[in-house]
């Protein structure tokens, strides 16, 4: 397409130059129900998985709708999202903190209608395109990184296991059949970017190989003490390489002492370390960020390596969704994943799920590893 200005001049960039407005006033795209009733709501009833009601004080109802999303979506699908939400809402709708979809209206009747439009609509492969679910006692949106459609530090992909593992869940986005919500969340490197750390059950991308060294373009590219100091365990160090009779300054890493974080990649762009047989993904489980009964829990690794297997990676979802139904079978109602592991012991969470317990889950990270290993007795056979 040939160049179309937006009215920008590029030989004055700083004329008519707005800046630091912020985002847009959420009180602009409140539908009237919300806008009347704001701070002044009584009580709210799961109707049904997905359909949650809210009565206000002054006696009106507002039926919320909610439904899964890809959360890496197109125009295209979010101008039909504008579309049901003309149709029905009065143009407005919103998404949650787990990038699922809202569609909000003030009677039954319009719930119901709303929601039969909602599963009428699937792509051409099959899938839903609105599932309604996601509320109570159920596994709701998982919330994800980028992976290999966009990041470059990732170990594995993020939208593709995202889809296999809601595709094997898909009667727990749709029921409230757990005793307490599973959270669960992606993240393709360690970087963690989103819930991973606190989450019930994740999903962590891990490397198992040293960073390759590119020593003729190192000191071009890199900030060498800032590759050195971005280390967790000291294994970078500086020095100097001779080829072919020409001397680099450039890095050493001590292998025996790099557990493949990735840490100095992103620092230094001469250390990549991506591989396709060594990458896979690593399982932790047990985490929360509610104060509900117990404080939150920081998730902890179970499974120290599952290997990639695009497109489905049926390792992954059966190995999640045996601790899903083990979970399920055994926990008291409103037990999170990690209250229960703690309460029955994870030498009994390891003996229920049949996870082989390794030697790399034994926390080896500084001082405060010890505190991870047992100082007592008690402990089941
Ligand atoms: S988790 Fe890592 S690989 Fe994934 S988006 Fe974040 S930084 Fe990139
Ligand atoms: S990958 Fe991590 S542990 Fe290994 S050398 Fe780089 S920063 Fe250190």
């Amino acid at each position: 397409m040939a160049f179309v200005s937006s009215g920008y001049n590029p030989d004055k960039p700083m004329e008519n130059r707005i800046s630091d407005i912020g985002p847009r006033d959420f009180n602009e795209f409140m539908p009237p129900v919300i806008k009347n009733n704001f701070g002044k709501w009584l009580y709210h009833e799961i109707l049904e998985p997905g359909v949650l009601v809210h009565v206000a004080e002054s006696g009106d109802e507002v039926y919320t709708v909610r439904c899964g999303t890809a959360r890496l979506m197109s125009i295209t699908l979010i101008r039909e999202m504008c579309d049901i939400a003309d149709k029905h809402c009065e143009g407005f709708l919103r998404f949650t903190t787990r990038n699922n979809v809202e569609f909000m209206v003030d009677s039954k009747d319009k719930m119901v209608a709303l929601k039969e439009d909602l599963m009428s609509r699937k792509f051409d492969g099959g899938s839903y395109k609105f599932p309604v679910g996601g509320t109570g006692a159920g596994i709701s949106n998982i919330v994800h990184t980028q992976g290999w459609v966009h990041c470059h530090t990732p170990a594995t992909d993020a939208s593709g296991t995202v889809k296999v593992i809601m595709d094997d869940l898909f009667e727990e986005f749709t029921g409230h059949n757990m005793p307490a919500p599973v959270r669960i969340a992606v993240a393709c490197c360690l970087n963690m970017c989103g819930a991973c750390h606190c989450s019930d059950i994740a999903v962590v991308g891990i490397h198992r190989k040293p960073p390759l060294i590119d020593h003729e373009y190192l000191d071009n590219l890199c900030e060498i003490p800032l590759a050195v100091a971005s280390c967790p365990t000291g294994a970078v160090r500086p020095s100097k390489v001779e080829i072919d009779g020409k001397q680099f300054k450039t890095v050493a890493i001590k292998e025996e002492r790099c557990m493949f974080c990735g840490n100095c990649y992103t620092m230094c762009p001469s250390l990549p370390l991506s591989d396709k047989e060594g990458d896979g993904i690593a399982l932790m489980v047990g985490g929360k960020v509610s104060n509900r009964i117990s404080m939150p829990k920081f998730s902890k690794v179970v499974v120290a390596f599952i290997p990639n297997e695009p497109p489905r990676w049926p390792t992954l979802t059966k190995t999640i969704r045996n601790i899903v139904e083990v979970y399920k079978a055994d926990a008291n109602k409103y037990e999170r994943l990690g209250d229960w592991a703690e309460r029955i012991g994870w030498e009994r969470f390891f003996e229920k799920t049949g996870i082989e317990f390794t030697p790399h889950l034994i926390d080896d990270f500084r001082d405060p590893a010890y505190y991870t290993w047992r100082q007592s007795t008690q402990f089941k056979f």
